[in-house]
């Protein structure tokens, strides 16, 4: 089992995440932790994220691992030529990837494990202290809002209820996917992007919130999706 083993399936995902609708991508996202049943045209993607989610689950990549792949891929920028754009992401998670697959031609993609599922481990990778700095180091535009999003709702719940399926469907759409769309609608192409982690989506008394890392411990779930640390080249 293997890093690339997580990555052979991302083919077979984006090919079947082409004839669904943003809705139902969510859908299926939230079905494969088997909270709800997989809508029927999303079956098959349920399936696939299952299979992800298992490999995820067995594989452990160290955190000596995970920095020679992030610092051996910043070494090499200089190699990778006729990028247009380079676009640093904090928390690309799946269903906007996925999204980005309809939309995007994806000439490249490589998964990467963050062990810990958070920025924090990343940033050593790169010897940064923020974010920000790694954008300047390497010449990135940094998107940082969906991180900001998916933390705004852990605060809104100390006020109000976490949200309904429906609710968090609109929530990842409107806050985050489509503020991901934006910031890159315009960049050159090819557009490199790259991202810290991804985030899950917990339970919390049969309503949801997104979480990453350490961060889904405190609903009693190990992080598994939000291990996703992205390196994608969009045409
Ligand atoms: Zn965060």
């Amino acid at each position: 089992m293997s890093v690339e083993a997580v990555n052979s399936y991302f083919f077979n995902l984006f090919e079947l995440s082409k004839a669904l609708d943003f809705k139902t991508l969510v859908r299926s996202f939230i079905a494969s932790y088997g909270y709800i049943n997989p809508p029927i045209s999303g079956k098959k993607v349920v399936e696939v994220l299952k299979s992800i989610m298992r490999l995820i689950e067995n594989y452990h990549l160290s955190r000596n691992k995970f920095y020679n792949y992030v610092s051996d891929f910043f070494n090499n920028l200089q190699s990778i030529s006729k990028i247009g754009s380079f676009i640093l992401i904090d928390d690309l998670g799946l269903p906007t990837i996925l999204y980005l697959s309809k939309k995007f031609l994806i000439k490249y993609h490589f998964f990467l494990l963050n062990p810990m599922g958070d920025t924090k481990t990343w940033k050593a990778t790169t010897e940064v202290q923020t974010l920000s700095e790694a954008a300047k180091k390497y010449g990135m535009h940094l998107l940082k809002s969906p991180d900001k999003r998916v933390h705004y709702l852990e605060l809104k719940m100390i006020k109000s209820e976490p949200l309904s399926i429906e609710q968090l469907i609109d929530y990842i759409h409107k806050n985050i996917t489509l503020q991901v769309l934006r910031f890159i609608k315009d960049a050159e192409r090819p557009t490199l992007i790259v991202s810290d982690h991804a985030y899950d989506v917990a339970r919390v008394s049969n309503r949801f919130i997104l979480c990453h890392g350490f961060g889904c411990l405190k609903y009693n779930m190990k992080p598994i999706f939000s291990k996703l640390s992205s390196i994608l080249i969009i045409g």
